[in-house]
Formats: C-alpha cells, structure tokens, sequence
C-alpha cells in the first residue's frame, strides 16, 4: 500500500539517524555506474538488494565488499522496520534495485516512503534507468512523454487502462515481461490503431537491439522470433491531433472527455479546439453521442453552443 506524505512535509532530519541512498546500477553493462555511487556502495555500512547475488557480481567487478542483505517485493514488509531501525540508530543505507534506479517499478518505493516518514536523510545516487535509456533512442518525442511501468495483467483491467491513455499526446513508455509483449501489442493495436512504436529490448547487453516500427511490424517480429527472451522497454507515439480528423475519432474522443467528467458541450468545444475540427463537427457528434446514450445535457435536452 503506497504511503503518501502530506504536501508540507518538511521534517527537520531525525538527528543521529544514518541516511538512505538511493544509489542506480547498471541496466545491463556493468561499466554503466557512476564514480559516486561505486564509493557510495563502498562507504555504506549495507547495501539492501532486490537481488544478492545479482549484486554480488556488480560488487565483485567493482572490489566493494560492503555487506548485503536482501530486500525484494516479498519480504519488504518484514525487512523495512528491520531497515528503518538501523538507519534511525545511525547505519547508512545504500539501496540498489535489480536493475537502474530503484523506486522505478521496483520494490525501493516502499523502503523510501517509509524512510521519508521517519525523516530519515534520503539521498539520490542518480544513474541509469532503462525507460531514460530507451526513450533517449527512441526516436519518439521526448521533450514530454509518460512513464506508464507495467501495465494490468487482467485482460479486461489492461484494455481499460489503455483506453484511458488513447487521447494522451505524450509518448507512452510500458514495461512488460517478453512473454505477454505478443497480448499486449494486440491491444494496443486494437485501442491506440497502428502507431509508431520502438521495443527496446535488452539494452546495454550483448544481444541489445532496438526495433523501431509500428505496432504491426512490431506484433509481426515477435511472432518470427518466438519465444522473445530479454528484458523489455516498449514505447508508443503518443496520439496526433490531425486536422483531418474522421467524424468517429472526434465520437470517441468527446466519449473519452465525456467519461472524464465534462459536460456534452464542454466536450464538444474542447475537442473542436484540441483536434483541431470545426465546432459544428464537434457538436454534432457530441449530439449523436448523447443520443445514442440517451443521455441529456441541458434541461431542452440539446447540447448549447456558445
Ligand atoms: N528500476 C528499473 C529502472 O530504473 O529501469 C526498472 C525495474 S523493473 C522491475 C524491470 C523492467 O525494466 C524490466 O521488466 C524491463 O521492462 C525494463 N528493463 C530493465 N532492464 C532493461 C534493459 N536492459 N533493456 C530494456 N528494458 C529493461
């Protein structure tokens, strides 16, 4: 259960207490690690891995002989009072994820949240992360886009949640394991239309590849190379607002802001203005919408136009 701090929070530091670095380690080549956070690793009293034996070989490569304990998805609740007490009693903590930076899709959050409640020092080593690395070879925007992680497993939860993000104009950036990439490709062909898409796949690594296509090409690689082995960055265009605009993309996407909570018309302006369409067309779809829904805006039952 994520614990939210209150906006204002701003404790004083719990004094004495040791100070919990977030330390990044390498995506996949073992080079990729900063000067700071080797000596962070080596100045710690322990290191907290999601894996130790996966760190081990990091701090083998690296002559770091800091001792380390296991802190991992199914034992974060037992570990983390465990934590918590030796950082308020003044030991430094270095944590490290599997790999990049932990807090991101990883178990690292929990130990963070209750940390900052304590007011216990946290402090960034920053590094790699594998959505950064992917975005940055992309290709796809980057001035703006949308860390979405791993999406639902249900089928029927993970199309809702890709129907939530089919209007998002940012780039869209997914983890997913390989074996679900082929499910989840189809339905985002189904949901978003054959967009532009890059599967990063393997990064840093010796069998790195970046394929950038469109879901299509992407769905039709995956099925030549089955079983897909690797770790897994997927990232999608996000949606373009064209002038040319067919009538039943401007329907669903008054239904998408309808179901955010706008009124008939307060959909049908804000989609004449962000799709770029004229109002009338707007409206009138706004209006089909309604009455397919039986639904009715104003008291005379129309949608006001202003
Ligand atoms: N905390 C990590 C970070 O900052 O990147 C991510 C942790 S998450 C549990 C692991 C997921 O990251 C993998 O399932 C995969 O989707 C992605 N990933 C990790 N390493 C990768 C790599 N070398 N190439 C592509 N994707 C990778």
């Amino acid at each position: 259960m994520p614990l939210t701090l209150p906006i204002d929070h701003a404790p004083e530091p719990t004094s004495g207490a040791g100070t919990l670095f977030v330390v990044a380690t390498p995506i996949g080549h073992l080079e990729d690690i900063t000067l700071r956070a080797i000596r962070t690793l080596r100045e710690a009293d322990l290191i907290a891995a999601e894996d130790t034996r996966h760190t081990r070989k990091l701090l083998t490569r690296h002559e770091i002989a800091t001792p380390l304990i296991s802190f991992f998805d199914h034992n974060k609740e037992k570990r983390t009072p465990q934590l918590l007490k030796k950082l308020l009693s003044g030991a430094s903590i270095a944590l490290v994820s599997d790999a990049g930076t932990p807090g991101v899709s990883d178990p690292g959050y929990h130990l963070i949240t209750r940390a900052l409640s304590r007011s216990i020092p946290v402090v960034p080593v920053p590094g790699p992360s594998a959505a950064i690395a992917a975005l940055s070879v992309s290709g796809l925007p980057s001035d703006s886009f949308v860390f979405l992680g791993f999406v639902p497993r249900k089928p029927g939860k993970r199309r809702a949640f890709l129907e939530a993000l089919q209007f998002e104009p940012r780039t869209l950036i997914f983890y997913e394991s390989p074996r679900r990439l082929a499910g989840l490709i189809k339905t985002m062909r189904d949901v978003f239309g054959d967009r532009q898409a890059v599967l990063a796949r393997e990064l840093t690594k010796i069998h790195e590849d970046v394929l950038r296509k469109n879901l299509s090409g992407i769905g039709r690689y995956l099925r030549t190379d089955d079983p897909l082995k690797g770790e897994c960055t997927l990232l999608v265009a996000g949606f373009q607002y064209q002038k040319d605009v067919d009538p039943e993309a401007v329907q669903s996407y008054v239904k998408w802001l309808r179901h955010r909570g706008l009124s008939p018309s307060e959909s049908a302006k804000r989609a004449a203005r962000e799709l770029g369409v004229s109002r009338n067309l707007a409206y009138q779809q706004a209006l089909k919408l309604e009455k397919k829904q039986g639904a009715q805006d104003t008291p005379s039952g129309g949608i006001a136009q202003d």
